[in-house]
């Protein structure tokens, strides 16, 4: 899984004036340059339609690098090396022309083939049934493609379907993207290299889990995208489950792939359905209004720029998931994600239960639990709050919670942790499905978010309104409130 030197290869990046490729996919190219991790004659095509010279596309491209990359890691010769790589062909995808100029730009190299679709979904299909039909792909060739795979089940058994008539699962990586992150990989190390952790973490040891994930952004352009999808779709169907089921999963026999999706995939499997009668209890659907952010007024959803009226598309969601299995029995796991909450924060915070017999000053009770902090962002790191003795002659046996820390970036002598996109490219380069999406787990996904949004079916059901900048609705303090429970913020 680690250490493997780099492999020679050819991608071809359809797409490479997007969004995604401009902002995330070449400055990861570039740092996985500089890092020394591409092989000398790997190369890179970039496809697109307009109708540019590569020399054209180079130039745009190291724009793109220098915006999106810290100033202090450009290094203009490591920039220029990695230009050199690139080669540039415009086209439609969806008519076949063209996909014979990447046969002779194949023919012209060698190496091992990685296709990485960042196009909409929609032209996943017509893409692989291209590269097929004009014999541009063999069983060797790796496919990497970006969420979201549909809008609901059945969506995304239409794109895996076309993708399955080309392509075997072991050819596909399903991107999500927090699957690179850092601290996400770290999950498995400290659940699975720590016995101490290990023989923890079950219902006897944990009382509850909270996930967050909060953004401090709005919709930043992109209405009608949005509108369309929702903070379900957009954030739990994918990023959030991958969370839960990374934390509830059972041990893997290896860190094989498919041992890691096996687990996961039972985890998704035993998720409780939420009912019609649970709604009340289990789950929150929030839409913003005006507020601020970061000290100045912003509009509320509905008055964004491009914005439909009347529309009941959430942008923050809480829930109360339930796991039904032997480890997780009466365990909550409480989940939040939100636009234009108060900061932009991801974090995982496991509470341990209390020790069984409690023998301090009464009124330090609420203290009495163990709790550890996993944060995505900003500061990755981890936090275990531990109880020990205030200090002094004056405090008697008075208790102080306190951390046991470790900030990745203090802890370790690299300072840059690398972006989530490197960490997947790189695993893709060399082959390892491990940090991406099988079919199955796709599926199970939009299996349980499904049942969960035929609740709000009903046109008159409106989202609860939470102003901008703060923790969303305040149903969803009540939620966990009723439990005895707070957020972590609110403690
Ligand atoms: P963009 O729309 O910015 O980029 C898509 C690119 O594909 C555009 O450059 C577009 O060209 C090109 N394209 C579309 N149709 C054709 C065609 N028929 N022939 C040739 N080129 C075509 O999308 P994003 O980069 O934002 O997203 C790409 C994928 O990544 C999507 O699946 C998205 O859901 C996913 N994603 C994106 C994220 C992001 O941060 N942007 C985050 C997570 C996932 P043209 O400009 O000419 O239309």
């Amino acid at each position: 899984m680690v250490g493997k030197s780099s492999t020679r290869c050819d991608l071809i990046m359809f797409g490479a004036l997007g969004d995604l490729a401009q902002r995330k996919l070449f400055p990861a190219l570039y740092q996985l340059e500089r890092a020394g991790l591409l092989e000398p004659n790997s190369r890179v095509l970039a496809l697109a339609r307009s109708d540019d010279s590569t020399a054209a596309i180079r130039a745009q491209l190291a724009e793109s690098i220098q915006s999106y990359v810290k100033a202090e890691d450009i290094d203009e010769g490591v920039l220029a090396r990695f230009l050199d790589r690139v080669d540039y062909l415009c086209f439609d995808f969806e008519s076949e022309q063209g996909y014979g100029l990447l046969n002779e730009w194949r023919a012209r190299g060698g190496g091992e083939l990685i296709v990485y679709m960042a196009t909409p979904p929609s032209l996943y299909g017509v893409i692989a049934r291209n590269l097929r039909d004009q014999g541009c792909c063999n069983a060797d060739t790796r496919i990497v493609v970006e969420k979201p795979i549909g809008h609901d089940l059945s969506s995304s058994k239409v794109i895996n379907n076309q993708l399955a008539e080309v392509f075997n699962e072991n050819q596909l990586f399903r991107i999500d993207h927090y699957l690179g992150k850092e601290t996400v990989q770290n999950l498995i190390a400290l659940r699975f290299a720590n016995n101490l952790f290990a023989t923890q973490w079950n219902q006897n040891h944990i009382s509850h889990v909270e996930i967050t994930v909060a953004e401090s952004v709005g919709i930043e352009g992109r209405w009608g995208y949005f509108d369309k999808a929702g903070q379900m779709r957009d954030m739990i169907q994918n990023h959030l489950l991958q969370l839960l089921c990374l934390i509830a999963m059972d041990p893997p026999a290896d860190l094989s792939a498919n041992s890691i999706r096996d687990e996961k995939v039972k985890v998704l499997k035993a998720l409780r359905p939420i009912t019609s009668d649970m709604i009340d209890t289990h789950l929150v659907r929030g839409q913003y209004t005006a507020g601020t952010s970061n000290g100045l007024p912003v509009p509320g959803y509905l008055q964004e720029e491009g914005a439909a009226k009347g529309s009941s598309t959430e942008t923050f969601v809480a829930l109360k998931a339930e796991i039904h299995n032997w480890r997780w029995a009466g365990v909550p796991f409480y989940i939040r994600t939100g636009k234009r909450l108060p900061e932009k924060l991801s974090q995982i915070i496991i509470h341990f239960k209390p020790a069984p017999h409690y023998i301090f000053d009464p009124d330090q009770k609420h203290l009495a639990n163990n709790k550890l902090i996993i944060r995505l962002q900003p500061d990755e790191g981890m936090e275990l709050q531990i109880l020990t003795k205030d200090q002094g002659l004056d405090k008697g046996m008075r208790l102080r919670q306190g951390p046991l820390e470790l900030t990745f970036s203090e802890a370790f002598s690299t300072s840059r942790i690398p972006d989530a996109y490197e960490r997947l490219l790189w695993e893709a380069m060399k082959g390892n499905q491990y940090l991406f999406v099988r079919r199955d787990e796709v599926e199970y996904a939009w299996h349980w978010v499904d049942q969960v949004m035929s609740h709000w079916q009903d046109p008159a059901a409106h989202p609860k309104r939470y102003a901008a900048g703060t923790w969303g609705p305040v149903a969803s303090i009540a939620m966990i409130t009723r439990d005895g429970r707070s957020w972590y913020e609110d403690a």
